[in-house]
């Protein structure tokens, strides 16, 4: 007989997103664009020089440095592992773990609270407005009530789209004394950062979440990071396996680095994509939400949001169902995708409405 997992899992379900064969996939907020060809040449020139025989750089020091001048901060103050899953597990790990709590402000990106409850860590969800917007005295409120060691905020937010205020962040810091986690996997598309906030009070317990899976088109490689104070990565790479970033895709990243201008682009791209559509979208009977990511969250009025999402299904068009999500109901998420997808998108919509 196959031995039991740990009790405290067995009520935990895994991560759910339907992989159907459609045409048009706009169900992961995935970059539509191929690389750059220069950049795949780059990297096809760089694998010859890879000794796969050994062990990679256990500090990926060339990648980590890269990224370092990518943000003007020291070596010392970046973390890089498989995706920012794996960066945010990590950090759950060190900071984390049984015993201690992690804070989340719920509709928000789902893995945080899946994967604290994976490291043991107690999960404590307070709720967002009625926007999903948060305002900072009710983020203060719930800080100190709880006042957890890992405060998990999602700017933009995923799967609503807005931005937290600086002023969300600062009382986040100024409410708790552990880490404040600000989850930007959608950093570029808009146009704040916490990473301004760092030099600021508390700023040691800021911890800013990137990935290269959206903006830099790169979801295949599996390459996330963070940047915060020196004790914070010191932690992360106390817990980290040896050698847990591979030869490959540190030399991925590194290259990636190397198109910082072209992925820019595609990021202006995708968000002109994204006020073309909104603003088309709002023409039909939906409600949508501002936003400031490579998606959309949007709530059909004149039917019900699963089987709209089934109607798209059968149009060879993919979003994400959220109508079974908390305080979501009806709610269905598409991605920005190239400007042919998202008229395939826009047509079957309008078909099904
Ligand atoms: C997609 C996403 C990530 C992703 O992660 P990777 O593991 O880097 O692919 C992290 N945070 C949020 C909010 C996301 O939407």
């Amino acid at each position: 007989m196959t031995p039991e997992v740990r009790s405290d899992l067995s009520k935990l379900t895994g991560y759910h997103s339907a992989q159907v064969d459609v045409d048009v996939r706009l169900n992961t907020n995935e970059s539509p664009f191929a690389l750059p060809a220069a950049f795949t040449e780059r990297l096809g020139e760089q694998l010859h020089s890879l000794d796969l025989n050994r062990y990679p750089d256990r500090d990926a020091t060339v990648l980590r440095s890269g990224i370092a001048l990518l943000h003007d901060v020291d070596l010392g103050e970046v973390f890089a592992a498989n995706g920012s899953n794996e960066v945010i597990q990590t950090l759950l790990l060190a900071f984390g773990g049984p015993g201690r709590t992690a804070l989340v402000f719920e509709p928000t990106y789902a893995l945080h609270s899946h994967i604290s409850k994976i490291t043991g860590t107690t999960v404590v969800s307070a709720e967002r407005g009625g926007d999903f917007d948060l305002r900072a005295d009710h983020v203060a409120e719930v800080a100190r009530e709880f006042d957890p060691e890992v405060l998990f905020l999602c700017s933009p937010n995923n799967p609503t789209g807005g931005t937290d205020d600086p002023d969300v962040v600062r009382a986040a810091l100024d409410s708790t004394t552990g880490l404040v986690v600000v989850d930007e996997a959608y950093g570029q598309f808009a146009d704040t950062t916490a990473l301004d906030l760092r030099s600021e009070p508390g700023g040691d317990r800021l911890v800013i979440s990137r990935t290269f899976s959206k903006t830099w088109a790169l979801a295949g490689v599996r390459l996330g990071y963070l940047v915060a104070a020196p004790g914070v990565v010191a932690g992360c790479q106390h817990v980290a396996l040896p050698y847990h970033l591979s030869a490959l895709t540190q030399a991925a990243g590194t290259c990636a680095l190397e198109f910082v201008a072209e992925m820019e682009n595609q990021v202006a791209e995708l968000v002109r994509q994204r006020e073309s559509l909104w603003s088309q979208m709002a023409q039909l009977d939906l409600e949508l939400w501002p936003s400031r990511s490579n998606f959309i969250l949007f709530r059909p009025t004149t039917k019900g949001g699963h089987d709209v999402w089934q109607d798209l299904v059968e149009r060879s068009v993919l979003v994400r169902d959220c109508s079974s999500w908390d305080r979501l109901d009806d709610c269905l998420r598409v991605t920005i995708g190239t400007s042919a997808e998202n008229t395939r998108f826009l047509e079957a919509l309008k078909e099904i409405l």
